[in-house]
């Protein structure tokens, strides 16, 4: 049996839930908390994002950003209740529904483990492991380290795996680098390539011909 990775937020969900606790309820509690309205408390919420930058673990951490920006109550509430904001792609439940029954399925994300515990509750139950790179590898991206330790965990080759996702570099290119066969999912069909897949559905039709 194949093990199939999958990236979650822009593969098996959109961005839709993240987007809106980093983008519109952190902000919105900066607001109250500090007696601006929520463009003001965007613009400098924002700011504060990008001084920490991407590249720092931190900036992944809501509750480092709970302190740094002095809010109020308990930061794990925030994930669970938009959970409802969930939504997982059609063509996603299609392929998870398909390929559980004939392949192993994971999910290798960027995405802390608080957020990617109650993702992958609404996606449903179809996965024997679930990887988070901050949160188990204190790692800030999904590099060839990632993917190794990942081939180490689940005690199989870098060609027993399938690793799917829609970011170019981090789900493509640094997977495929340690040769574990990737795929670029681009749902806006702009890019062609030999690997490129405009769906889920596109990959369970590859999986088929193979
Ligand atoms: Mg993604």
């Amino acid at each position: 049996m194949k093990h199939i990775s999958f990236d979650m937020e822009g593969t098996l969900i959109d961005h839709g839930y993240s987007e809106h606790i980093w983008g519109t309820d952190i902000p919105q509690l900066y607001a109250e908390k500090h007696g601006v309205d929520l463009e003001e408390a965007r613009r400098r919420v924002f700011h504060e994002y990008d001084q920490v930058g991407g590249a720092r673990p931190e900036w992944y951490d809501v509750g480092y950003w709970f302190r740094r920006l002095g809010l109020p109550g308990d930061w794990r509430e925030l994930p669970e209740r938009r959970r409802g904001l969930i939504r997982v792609y059609p063509d996603a439940k299609i392929a998870l529904e398909a390929l559980v029954s004939e392949s192993l399925l994971v999910v290798s994300s960027n995405t802390i483990r608080e957020f990617l515990k109650i993702q992958v509750e609404e996606v449903g139950d179809y996965f024997t492991h679930v990887f988070s790179a901050p949160s188990d590898y204190q790692s800030v991206k999904k590099d060839q380290s990632f993917y190794r330790r990942i081939i180490e965990v689940l005690g199989i080759e870098p060609n027993e795996m399938i690793h799917v996702g829609d970011h170019y570099t981090y789900d493509y290119l640094a997977a495929q680098s340690i040769g574990v066969e990737a795929y670029h999912l681009d749902r806006t069909g702009k890019t062609r390539g030999e690997d490129t897949l405009e769906s889920l559905t596109e990959l369970m039709e590859r999986l088929e011909k193979a």
